[in-house]
């Protein structure tokens, strides 16, 4: 009994932990945002949804903890490259090397998954949690339920971890990349990334991937690297002073925190219902092209 209290008690200090840190960082973007005091309301709501879902995933993670030690601390690559310890780079310029390294593995893992819950109906449920917020802004990135923080550890992070180690990722690189890099790509910020809105996914980039609009569905699932939506066909390079409304239609957030995380399936949309799909292009053949395919001739 009292090792089940132990537990329940590190269990909600880490939870108190994480949430200190995660508010603090929400605020500093709130004064970024220059949003308005009633967005506290808002972003204690998402804080709320993140706190629960810690928690959920604290219980969820006694079996997820079981599968990461099996795997080879070095990752494969370990095997190749005996002597791999990027956790420990030394150096740091090895320092940007290795997080360089995990951030393409992982958004190439990311990819799939984060696109997996966009066409599968079962795994929309529990993903447009995150999408059905009418007001996005950097306390959305830690809007989850708990079924996508599983699928998203199962289908993105495990995999990166069998190929680079689970100790690879270098401290300062999994604060940067993970956590502030996430808060920034979904902050209300309308600062124009220049020439690096194609390299790098930004606020405006994920903005469109939270489009409201059907032109804007199932588009830029990239957290990092907008070549990876770009290579798979499901890039859309946002316009100049393109900032769309987000959210989900016909999906009305619950009242309650818990039910985002525990409960996504009973929202008032039916489950089966999937974001609906940007209408393919249709492409107009060139008469004065004499080498150009025509219908007729097939
Ligand atoms: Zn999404
Ligand atoms: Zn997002």
């Amino acid at each position: 009994m009292q090792q089940v209290w132990d537990w329940i008690k590190d269990v909600l200090l880490g939870t108190g932990g994480a949430l200190k840190w995660t508010a603090l960082v929400v605020a500093l973007f709130m004064l970024l945002e220059g949003a308005p005091l009633r967005g506290l309301l808002h972003r204690g709501y998402n804080l709320l949804v993140f706190a629960l879902n810690m928690i959920g995933l604290a219980v969820v993670g006694l079996a997820l903890d079981r599968v990461e030690a099996a795997m080879p601390e070095h990752g494969l690559i370990g095997r190749l490259l005996p002597g791999w310890t990027p956790g420990h780079p030394g150096s740091w310029q090895n320092v940007l090397w290795a997080t360089l390294l995990y951030t393409v593995v992982y958004d190439f893992f990311h990819y799939w998954a984060h696109r997996a819950q966009h066409e599968f109906a079962p795994l929309w449920v529990l993903h447009r949690v995150h999408h059905n917020d009418n007001n996005m802004d950097a306390s959305t990135s830690v809007r989850h339920s708990l079924g996508a923080g599983v699928v998203g550890t199962v289908l993105a992070h495990f995999p990166t971890y069998l190929i680079l180690g689970g100790g690879m990722l270098p401290y300062f690189g999994a604060i940067i990349l993970f956590w502030v890099w996430f808060f920034f790509t979904h902050a209300q910020l309308r600062w124009s990334m220049g020439w690096l809105t194609a390299v790098l996914v930004g606020p405006q980039m994920h903005r469109i991937h939270h489009g409201r609009s059907v032109a804007y569905h199932n588009r830029n699932y990239a957290q990092f690297f907008p070549f990876y939506d770009w290579l798979f066909g499901t890039l859309r390079m946002p316009e100049q002073d393109e900032w769309p409304e987000t959210g989900v239609d016909g999906d009305d957030q619950p009242r309650w925190a818990w039910q985002q995380v525990f409960l996504p399936w009973l929202h008032p949309v039916t489950p089966a219902a999937l974001p609906e799909p940007v209408a393919p292009a249709v492409e107009v053949a060139d008469d004065s092209d004499p080498a150009a395919p025509t219908m007729a001739g097939r």
